[in-house]
């Protein structure tokens, strides 16, 4: 049977606009369709626009860090109006880059929702089209816990097109977002407090990462409050807002914003006319090339719920390009030792195992452990400490995990990411000559054993 297309993509995202261009580029005759924004999460209300905020609040630390390198500042004084219409202005060009990305690679954009009606077939607005693969590359959502309230909260979405600053905040969550948004937050002024329901934020990251963090955030003046969940949200007489956490105990502020997991985004999809299974998360279930329970559609993304950062998706449309399209250039997507940064103030970087996923894999690890204060503030008051840490396999040498908190950690952790790809060893860490100075040379310096 011919079909419309060969290939058609459901969402021009990360993953959506990789595979659609990489597919098209072997040949296939693809379309994308897209209901709200080309780019997806990452470029309109994720990783981009976020990184430009967090170069804002950043900027803060740069005018305190001034004096001590003989600079006198008038006082300074920050617009949030000017920020938010420099990034919408930066992600209006990236759009357009985008467009051009998919039109130039031969690609038929089609914008409107998708919903599709068999196996084989998707509706947008109202025209049907019949292709032999499609893939759902539809992303998440923000969740907000169902709570009394809950439409006074706001979610990464809202906050990316506030109008003001808010003077005093309430972050929920003690994840990626809620991290690095209440480091926005703080840094561009507001008055922030970070609410999170168990004894310690960043569930799944190292021990030691965690706990420094904690400290360091606290130094700022971060409100950090641990075990701590809302109940309900007011709205009070002035328009501020009040939460009541499950403690009883009341806290006012102007925003309370949620960061508390994202959902997969599958409403009015269709799933129903296709046999496409989720699995017992809710997201949708995929085998190890991405194929669903329905043979004809596959699925990427953080709609598949496995690994979700923009890299990953993009690793995996390009697998199914290749899979269906160039399949002697295919190569599995390896889940190991994947590299990932939490932008906050300071940031982490961090690869492969954590200490406790180490013992509970039973390696027999060495821990090397250094804390110092950067060379950059000794001119300065401010005593800022950066943490690196090495997990080590006793037995074999090799590195199994890198961690740091501190200044450019996420740049200074792509390149050791290689290093753990390449299986180097402690020994070869030790090897390597530093860079001097700076601070990513301590990772090759580390001597002494800490445990
Ligand atoms: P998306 O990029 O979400 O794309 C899905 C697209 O499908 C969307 O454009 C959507 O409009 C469209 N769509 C949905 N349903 C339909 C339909 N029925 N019809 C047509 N179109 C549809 N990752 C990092 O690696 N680094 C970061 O720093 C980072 N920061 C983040 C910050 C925030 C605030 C958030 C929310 C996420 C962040 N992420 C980051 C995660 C990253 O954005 C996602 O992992 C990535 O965008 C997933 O790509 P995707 O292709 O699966 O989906
Ligand atoms: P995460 O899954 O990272 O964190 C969710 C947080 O919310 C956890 O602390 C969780 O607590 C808490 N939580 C979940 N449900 C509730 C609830 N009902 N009540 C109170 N707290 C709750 O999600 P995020 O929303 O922060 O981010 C989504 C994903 O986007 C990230 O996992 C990451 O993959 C990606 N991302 C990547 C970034 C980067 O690369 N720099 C930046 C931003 C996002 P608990 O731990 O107890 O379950």
């Amino acid at each position: 049977m011919a079909y419309d297309f060969d290939l058609f993509v459901i969402g021009a995202g990360s993953g959506g606009v990789r595979a659609a261009r990489f597919a098209a580029g072997f040949g296939a005759k693809v379309a994308v369709a897209e209901s709200r924004y080309l780019g997806g999460t990452c470029v309109n209300v994720g990783c981009v626009p976020k990184k430009l905020l967090v170069y804002g609040a950043h900027v803060a630390d740069e005018l305190e860090q001034a004096a001590g390198f003989g600079w006198t500042l008038e006082e300074g004084h920050f617009d949030w109006g000017t920020l938010i219409a420099n990034k919408n202005r930066e992600i209006e060009r990236l759009n357009g880059i985008y467009r051009n990305l998919l039109v130039n690679s031969g690609v038929t954009l089609l914008q409107g929702h998708a919903r599709m009606t068999g196996a084989n077939e998707v509706e947008v607005d109202g025209q049907r089209y019949s292709a032999e693969h499609i893939l759902i590359a539809t992303g998440g959502w923000p969740q907000v816990p169902d709570i009394p309230g809950k439409e006074l909260a706001i979610t990464s979405n809202e906050a990316f097109y506030l109008k003001d600053l808010p003077r005093r905040v309430l972050v929920v969550g003690g994840g990626y977002i809620a991290v690095e948004f209440a480091g926005i937050f703080q840094g561009l002024g507001a008055a922030t407090t970070l609410l999170y329901r168990g004894d310690l934020f960043l569930r799944g990251f190292d021990g030691s990462v965690r706990t420094h963090l904690k400290e360091e955030l606290e130094k700022r003046g971060l409100d950090l409050q641990f075990n701590a969940d809302i109940q309900r949200i007011d709205k009070l007489e002035d328009g501020s807002l009040k939460a009541t956490l499950k403690d009883g105990r009341e806290l006012e502020a102007d925003c309370v914003f949620y960061a508390t997991g994202r959902r997969p985004m599958l409403d009015n999809l269709g799933l129903e006319n296709t046999g496409v299974e989720l699995d017992e998360r809710g997201f949708i279930r995929v085998d190890e090339q991405y194929q669903t329970t329905a043979p004809s559609i596959l699925a990427i993304g953080d709609v598949i719920g496995r690994v979700q950062l923009t890299p990953v998706a993009l690793a995996e449309g390009m697998a199914v390009a290749r899979r269906l399209f160039k399949p002697e250039q295919y190569r599995p997507v390896d889940y190991q030792n994947i590299p990932t940064a939490v932008f906050s103030q300071p940031p982490i970087g961090t690869v492969g195992l954590t200490e406790e996923q180490a013992l509970q894999a039973g390696h027999k690890v060495q821990i090397f452990e250094s804390r110092f204060r950067a060379m950059k503030l000794t001119l300065t008051d401010i005593q800022e400490k950066t943490l690196m840490k090495l997990v080590v396999d006793a037995e074999t040498d090799k590195v199994l995990g890198c961690h740091m908190v501190g200044p450019d950690a996420g740049e200074i952790i792509q390149g050791l990411g290689i290093a753990l790809k390449a299986g180097a060893t402690k020994q070869q860490f030790d090897e390597t000559i530093g860079v001097h100075p700076t601070a990513a040379e301590e990772f090759v310096t580390l001597r002494t054993v800490t445990r």
